[in-house]
């Protein structure tokens, strides 16, 4: 075990308002021991936490402060993490590991490293490292991992509640109960039966292939895009069309799912000229990353109907501005950042934190899975989904929540 005492820095959400812990609505959760494909799920040698407790927010310290302590290490949590004033670009200037999160993103960009001299590991409390500048950390030596998998279940089970409340028209119809009304026909003048219709994924990994295998038996055709085939007898399984082009894709898609990691490749993909070649009235569920859709674009195809709706938890940036358009635009189903770090997907994640933790100390490799950029150049899993590159900027358009605009 190596003696270096090190200083990590952590970033999480705010506890909940009604305080810490909550009051929890189950008392277990299923024991998850591997994905589909057979990958394991996190094996750290113990966790001091409880799987099912609120781990992801300040209080929660991911369940790492015992073990960090214990081995001598200076631990840091905060939730301040925007403008220069912040406190995580205070503590950042002595870090030698950063944890950080896409709920609440503590964007490492390459201003930022460059004031970190001794950050050597950036670890991803979940999955979708792109609020790092991986061209940064290539540049500097960072190592940049992420927990695989440990959320993706999470994810896909959420895109599809996510097509199925905007198709039926969920939300609107609830607000109606909630007003006191019974107004069935307004309920119903936007609903739609999901069989039949086209649903195509952008990108099918984890996520993607996941959301596909739910949909299957809604009786839908089911479309996909990737940069690599999947294997043909996962297409025929499937029933899949595979198209050799996002516009391909879109042209035909009543709905269309995205599932691919946020890097200068799929930055604005969704720009206007993209959804004016959707159906007119498609849907588009987006549980990826804000910036891979123009948010002015969307905002304007809902008030148009090119788009008859909209539905995510992920924005730009994040936490997202007062006066961003898809707070307000219409026919939208928007959440904060919520659905991979459901309290399942927290166990996970901490669990993995602490496998990478462990490894890192005391100088055992970091599975192949985990790995996004290493030795100066994109690994593992960074090297299959990701491109070189910065997508990080315009984050500093964060700070604007924090001071109430
Ligand atoms: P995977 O790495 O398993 O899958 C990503 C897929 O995207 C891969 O199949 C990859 O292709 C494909 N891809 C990469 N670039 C493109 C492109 N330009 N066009 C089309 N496909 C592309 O990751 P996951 O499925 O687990 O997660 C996907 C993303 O979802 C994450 O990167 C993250 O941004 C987001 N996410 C969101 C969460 C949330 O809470 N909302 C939680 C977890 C993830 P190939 O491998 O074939 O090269």
């Amino acid at each position: 075990m190596s003696k270096v005492k090190l200083k990590i820095v952590c970033v999480l959400y705010d506890d909940p308002v009604d305080g810490y812990p909550p009051k929890y609505a189950r008392s277990d959760i299923p024991k998850i021991t591997k994905y589909p494909g057979g990958q394991t799920t996190p094996s750290p040698d113990s966790i001091d936490f409880e799987p099912g407790e609120l781990l992801g927010c300040t209080s929660g310290e991911l369940g790492l402060r015992k073990f960090l302590e214990e081995r001598g290490h200076t631990f840091v949590v905060t939730t301040d993490k925007d403008g220069s004033d912040s406190v995580f670009e205070k503590e950042l200037a002595d870090a030698d590991v950063v944890i950080s999160q896409p709920f609440w993103p503590a964007y490492l960009t390459a201003e930022r490293i460059a004031k970190a001299p001794k950050l050597k590991l950036a670890i991803t409390a979940g999955i979708g490292s792109d609020h790092v500048d991986l061209q940064a950390a290539i540049d500097n030596d960072i190592t940049v991992t992420e927990v695989t998998y440990s959320n993706s279940i999470s994810v896909s089970e959420h895109v599809v509640m996510m097509i199925l409340a905007l198709v039926r028209n969920y939300i609107p119809s609830y607000n109606w109960v909630i007003k006191g009304g019974w107004n069935i026909a307004d309920c119903v003048s936007r609903s739609y039966d999901v069989e039949g219709m086209n649903v195509g994924t952008v990108a099918a990994g984890r996520i993607g292939l996941a959301v596909l295998r739910r949909l299957k038996p809604f009786d839908v055709k089911l479309h996909y895009f990737d940069i690599h085939r999947l294997p043909a007898e996962v297409e025929k399984e499937l029933n899949l069309t595979f198209h050799d082009s996002v516009e391909s894709m879109v042209k035909v898609c009543d709905v269309v799912t995205i599932n691919a990691p946020l890097h200068p490749k799929t930055e604005h993909l969704f720009d206007e000229e993209m959804i004016s070649k959707m159906k007119r009235g498609a849907y588009l569920v987006n549980t990826a990353r804000g910036k891979i859709c123009d948010r002015n674009a969307v905002a304007k195809a809902l008030e148009s109907g090119q788009l008859a709706g909209y539905a995510g938890d992920v924005w730009f940036p994040q936490p997202a501005p007062k006066d961003h358009p898809w707070r307000t635009m219409p026919n939208h189903g928007m959440t904060p950042h919520t659905s991979g770090t459901s309290l399942s997907a927290q166990a996970r994640y901490a669990a993995g934190v602490r496998e990478i933790l462990e490894c890192w100390f005391d100088e055992k490799p970091i599975r192949d899975e985990y790995l996004i950029v290493k030795g100066g150049k994109l690994a593992g899993t960074g090297a299959h989904s990701y491109s070189e590159g910065d997508a990080t900027s315009g984050s500093e358009e964060a700070a604007k929540f924090k001071t109430g605009s």
